[in-house]
């Protein structure tokens, strides 16, 4: 007879039940220009860039692989990449 499996797959981590999260759902669904970027974890509309392994050359900084974070993620220490 087969040993039953331990484990078993979810589709992901469901977000937690609370008010919060439910505002949250609200502010993703709201309208907004095609064009604006916009966290798909949080809803918001505030991002930063960041440079990844920029040079300093003759005092200056230049390169690096630029990258936009959701800025409120970041403030609760995650990195959710916009781009
Ligand atoms: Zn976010």
């Amino acid at each position: 007879m087969p040993e039953k499996s331990k484990f078993h797959v979810i589709a992901g981590t469901p977000p937690p039940a609370t008010q919060l999260e439910e505002v949250r759902k609200i502010v993703r669904a709201m309208p907004k220009p095609a064009s604006m970027l916009q966290c798909h974890r949080c809803g918001g509309r505030e991002i930063m860039e960041t440079k990844i392994g920029a040079l300093l050359k003759n005092g200056k900084v230049s390169g690096g692989t630029k990258q936009y974070l959701c800025a409120s993620c970041f403030l609760k220490g995650e990195r959710v990449l916009l781009k």
